[in-house]
């Protein structure tokens, strides 16, 4: 080998292993959940993650599981710990290092079991201190009776939500914020469908770029989610049309919230694997979750983006 190509060879490897070294660390947490989709779909959000070539990501896992039974053999972590399923029981062991990292990603669900107080106040601790969290789905179900994570997700749905954990919130057709104090449960949706995203901020960098209606593929249209939605910004709604089994109004899709010095984007979209199969859900979790983690976004619309009235979709194998 000449000394030219050993050089090239050595500078090649150093500039390898520091892209390497200078990805952001993201974690999914999850384990009980009321969508037993909730194996794959940890597995398809940490693809996405990591397609972006921006994070590493690390899977959490608690070790009392509760639906999924199926997709856990045929998407296991092979992290070589012992898990026990059908069970949503608080899991004594579930202590993610949280401050390791530069975002959180929950795949909980409606129905998981409170976390030890050390781990509730731990990622409390971590994301007031300047923390980045992305709540997908029904992690907007998880912990009703928890304030501060009600706090962090600003909106949310079943898990006994009700008139004492915050307005509804939506906007009207006049596109302005009704903070709704009315009695009721928080949480609903009608039977699931493609439903069209309309970007209400367009200036706001997980949202600057895209059409301003796109469709969705296939999914649950939530609405009535109720909450304190303290510094909360409203990126996207989409419209729960009546004759789809909704409430009639703008509801939330895509959303911000400042909590102490954390970032927390919070997409009520992910339903199914279907769901999270649309380009609109990849490109929204990737970019919330970039600036969850660092206040920018520094990757591209891509040109199969969904379009006004055009769903578009990538099959995950
Ligand atoms: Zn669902």
């Amino acid at each position: 080998m000449t000394r030219r190509i050993a050089l090239a060879l050595v500078l090649l490897l150093l500039t390898t292993a520091s892209a390497q070294a200078e990805k952001m660390k993201a974690l999914i947490i999850d384990g009980q959940n009321n969508h037993g989709m909730w194996p794959k779909t940890t597995m398809m959000m940490k693809s996405y993650l990591e397609a972006t070539g921006l994070f590493s990501v690390d899977i959490e896992r608690t070790s009392f599981t509760k639906n999924g039974d199926n997709l856990l053999k045929q998407y296991p972590l092979n992290d070589g710990k012992k898990y026990v399923t059908g069970q949503a029981k608080t899991d004594p062991n579930f202590k993610p290092e949280f401050s390791k990292y530069d975002v959180v990603i929950s795949n909980f669900g409606h129905g998981a079991a409170p976390w030890p107080e050390a781990t509730q106040a731990s990622f409390v601790e971590y994301i007031k201190n300047g923390g980045g969290l992305v709540v997908v789905h029904a992690a907007d179900n998880s912990f009703g009776n928890w304030d501060e994570y009600n706090r962090m997700i600003g909106l949310g749905g079943w898990g006994g939500r009700n008139e004492k954990s915050g307005p509804y919130v939506y906007l009207d057709d006049n596109g302005k914020l009704i903070r709704d104090e009315s009695k009721g449960g928080g949480g609903h949706h009608g039977p699931q469908h493609d439903f069209q995203i309309v970007v209400r901020d367009e200036s706001h960098p997980i949202t600057q770029g895209m059409p301003t209606a796109w469709m969705h593929v296939k999914d649950e249209l939530y609405d009535k989610l109720r909450g304190p939605a303290e510094n909360m910004t409203i990126l996207a709604t989409a419209y729960a049309d009546k004759a789809k089994g909704g409430t009639g109004r703008h509801e939330p899709m895509l959303m911000t919230i400042d909590y102490g010095k954390g970032r927390v984007f919070h997409t009520p979209m992910g339903h199914a694997d279907y769901s999270q199969e649309c380009v609109g859900f990849i490109v929204t979790l990737q970019r919330g979750t970039e600036w969850a983690a660092t206040g920018k976004v520094t990757q591209k619309i891509p040109d199969d983006f969904p379009k006004q009235g055009a769903t578009s979709q990538r099959k995950f194998d």
